[in-house]
């Protein structure tokens, strides 16, 4: 809930993509006139727009054509445990937010996802729940289990809090106070990925096995990338991207309970490559209802690391 992505810059577009592909050479693609137009000299076949080049090239996975276009914004929030997802991704440049140079003192932290579960299960208000960390207010009538999850997590954020604040005063420093601080800390990031490596990001985590912070991250990233560059819509989670899916029986697993793309009846069915290769029958794949499922995951992803 607490990632925010900020000052999103692109840099080169589709027409620099279509530049690099045209220097490379790319071949004429069919004219739709009949018996021949302007565009294609009579010939029925013509000159690609750069606009479908740039398709071909996502489609046909030519991606080096790709890395022209490059992203720069900032990530606020993403909690110091999973920034080590997000720099798993090693083709990309990022700067973080210091806790050597800048003082962590009454630091802000994400709600674990079985936080906010029972934060929505119970309607109570994420402010009156924070507002409870900081030691104002109690907690409402609740389970037994649940009380007790809400506890240990405020427990834990005023323990290492005061433990930072106590070093600090004992005179250790910001260096030494540091190992006491939380995988919920929030962090800060300034990160630029090309366009090939940001495919290949949303495709790994915009997925229902990825972990829900990373696909909040990525959900929000496709949300604000999409608002500069529309074109990423052309691109979804791997299965997707690739027309069959690699997560083979893990999709079967727990984890994969919620893929809303496994059904076999569905008019979004996309099949593991083990289905594709066992000769699974395709129903056509609906474009429209695609796009009625990817909004509803982006808009559920997006509000909550705590669903799913
Ligand atoms: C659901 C999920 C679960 C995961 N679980 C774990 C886990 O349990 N433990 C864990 O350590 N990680 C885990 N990861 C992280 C995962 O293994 C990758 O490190 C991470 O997703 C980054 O992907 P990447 O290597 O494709 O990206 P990048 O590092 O950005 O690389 C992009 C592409 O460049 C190429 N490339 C990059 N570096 C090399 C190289 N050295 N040699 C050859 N080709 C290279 C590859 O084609 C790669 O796909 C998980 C990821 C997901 C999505
Ligand atoms: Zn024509």
């Amino acid at each position: 809930m607490d990632i925010e992505i900020k000052n999103l810059k692109v840099f080169n577009g589709v027409e620099f993509v279509a530049r690099s592909a045209r220097v490379s050479g790319v071949g004429k693609v069919r004219c739709d006139c009949e018996g021949g137009c302007e565009r294609c000299s009579g010939t029925g076949l013509r000159e690609p727009t750069d606009e479908e080049i740039f398709e071909m090239i996502v489609e046909n996975d030519y991606s080096s054509a790709l890395e022209h276009v490059v992203f720069s914004f900032e990530i606020h929030g993403l909690s110091k445990g999973n920034a080590l997802e997000l720099l798993e991704h090693r083709i990309a440049s990022h700067t973080g937010r210091s806790t050597r140079y800048q003082s962590e003192l009454g630091f802000g932290y994400c709600l674990a996802p079985e936080v906010e579960r029972v934060l929505r299960r119970n309607r109570i208000p994420e402010s009156t729940y924070r507002e409870y960390v900081e030691g104002r207010g109690a907690l409402p009538e609740l389970p037994e289990r649940d009380r007790k999850v809400l506890e240990s997590y405020a427990g834990a954020m005023r323990c290492a809090r005061e433990a930072y604040a106590r070093l600090l005063e004992l005179g250790a420093g910001r260096e030494s106070a540091r190992y006491t601080l939380p995988f919920a800390l929030h962090t800060a990031y300034t990160y630029t990925i090309n366009l090939r490596s940001l495919i290949n990001f949303l495709g790994l985590r915009l997925c229902v096995r990825a972990s829900p912070e990373m696909r909040e991250l990525a959900a929000k990233l496709y949300i604000a990338v999409r608002e500069k560059f529309p074109w990423i819509s052309l691109v979804w989670c791997r299965g997707y991207n690739q027309g069959a899916c690699p997560e083979n029986e893990v999709r079967d697993s727990p984890q994969g309970r919620e893929c809303p793309f496994k059904n076999p009846e569905s008019s979004v069915f996309i099949p593991t490559k083990k289905q594709v290769r066992s000769g699974i029958e395709l129903r056509p794949f609906s474009r429209q209802e695609f796009e009625r499922v990817r909004e509803r995951l982006l808009e559920r992803w997006a509000q909550s690391s705590g669903s799913g």
